[in-house]
């Protein structure tokens, strides 16, 4: 008697809960974008390039 149980470890049970997204137009460049989350519709939303653009990066931190 061969017992199989025991190989179904982790199968491929892959799914887990991935985020919605939610595609809209980029307020700046006017491009079509995806945000993980759900635009409210007053806020403007951006595209990951513009919204880096208007972020400027902090690791610049002059300890002077
Ligand atoms: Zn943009």
């Amino acid at each position: 008697m061969s017992r199989d149980s025991g190989q179904e470890r982790r199968g491929r049970s892959y799914e887990r809960p991935s985020r919605e997204m939610f595609t809209v137009t980029c307020a700046d460049c006017g491009k079509e974008t995806q945000v993980p989350f759900k635009p409210d519709g007053v806020r403007p939303v951006y595209c990951r390039e513009c919204y880096q653009k208007r972020r400027p990066k902090r690791s610049y931190q002059s300890r002077e």
